[in-house]
């Protein structure tokens, strides 16, 4: 029997929500008519979370679990969860209670009907601290101005999928924040947005500290710049390599064409040093052969790579 839709839900110590939770996504299941499962991934707690999870599997055969030997992160959770969600539909959600499963029908249905590839849910009205909501504000609009994808919340837990996007990315390090822009990395470009519900945290707190901006914003660097220059990053350092150096070469002529056009002339000249093109010069070509240097490094890098070809091809035409 195929199965409908799939949960994903990260947690980390998050025993306290995990049985309401669990009988809330039932009840819209089943009110849906939908076939399910639920996968809890255990990232390591140290709680009784995992020891709920069992007990609702006992009781519930559409809940799953994977358990983390430590913690790994919620990227590394929801890497797992979709390797094994078997669903046409697979649904993220945070494990806190702060996304409401309610939603889970109508994103069902955008992917399914409206054939959208990937709907991020979009806390419009967000029941957090403003330490939280400020910062994200300005983080989503660089976000969403670097990738192209006009979105208001990127980080946002709860998300839908058409299953073979959650087969075809690779969720890494906290890359968790920033999944449309993985997808559309990976071709699927119909991404859409869904304002959805936001509750405060009922139970337990944010696992997530204030660093989560300045990691974030870091890897929002590392994936603008992997996604455009990743599989050639000669064009980039090679370019800025070359440019530096010409403007080192140019100033080098410039000190040296002045001094000789001096002595030509017969009058006392000024020494180089004194010039400040002089050290204009010296510390371009430097910097510039450098930025060359690294540009080929990462050249043999990519090269050596064991996947320099492996590419998502979705059809093909052969003849015998
Ligand atoms: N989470 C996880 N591993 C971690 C940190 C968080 O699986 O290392 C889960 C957490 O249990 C929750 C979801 O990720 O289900 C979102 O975390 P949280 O609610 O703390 O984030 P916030 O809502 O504050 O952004
Ligand atoms: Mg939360």
């Amino acid at each position: 029997m195929s199965i409908n839709v799939s949960v994903v839900i990260p947690l980390y110590n998050e025993d306290e929500s995990l049985r309401e939770l669990d009988q809330w996504i039932k009840k819209v299941m089943t009110e849906n008519q939908f076939t399910y499962e639920v996968i809890y991934v255990n990232d390591g707690s140290n709680d009784k979370s995992w020891q709920v999870i069992e007990a609702l599997s006992e009781e519930n055969n559409a809940a799953k679990g994977i358990c983390f030997s430590r913690n790994y992160g919620k990227s590394a959770a929801l890497f797992a969860g979709f390797e094994m969600a078997e669903g046409d539909v697979v649904i993220t959600m945070d494990a806190d209670l702060q996304d409401s499963p309610e939603e889970i029908p109508e994103l069902h249905s955008m992917i399914v009907n409206d054939r959208y590839d990937l709907i991020s849910g979009w806390k419009k009205k967000r029941y957090d601290p403003i330490s939280k909501t400020l910062p994200s504000k300005l983080f989503n609009g660089v976000a969403s101005w670097l990738s192209g994808i006009k979105l208001h919340d990127f980080n946002c837990g709860l998300k839908a999928y058409r299953k073979e996007v959650v087969k075809s990315i690779e969720v890494y390090g906290e890359m968790h924040r920033y999944i449309p822009i993985l997808a559309k990395e990976a071709g699927f470009v119909n991404i859409g947005e869904k304002v959805v519900r936001h509750q405060a945290r009922k139970y337990g707190v944010t696992k997530f500290g204030l660093n989560r901006f300045i990691n974030g914003f870091l890897d929002l660097l590392s994936i603008h710049f992997m996604t455009k220059f990743g599989k050639k990053p000669m064009h980039f350092f090679g370019a800025l390599g070359s440019l530096m150096f010409f403007v080192g070469v140019l100033s080098a002529l410039w000190v040296g064409g002045v001094k000789l056009w001096y002595v030509f002339q017969g009058v006392q000249a000024e020494r180089v040093t004194e010039s400040p093109y002089f050290y204009l010069s010296l510390v371009s070509m430097v910097l510039g052969t450098q930025l060359f240097l690294t540009g080929f490094i990462g050249e043999l890098v990519s090269r050596s790579s064991s996947e320099r070809n492996v590419y998502k091809i979705s059809k093909v035409i052969k003849h015998r």
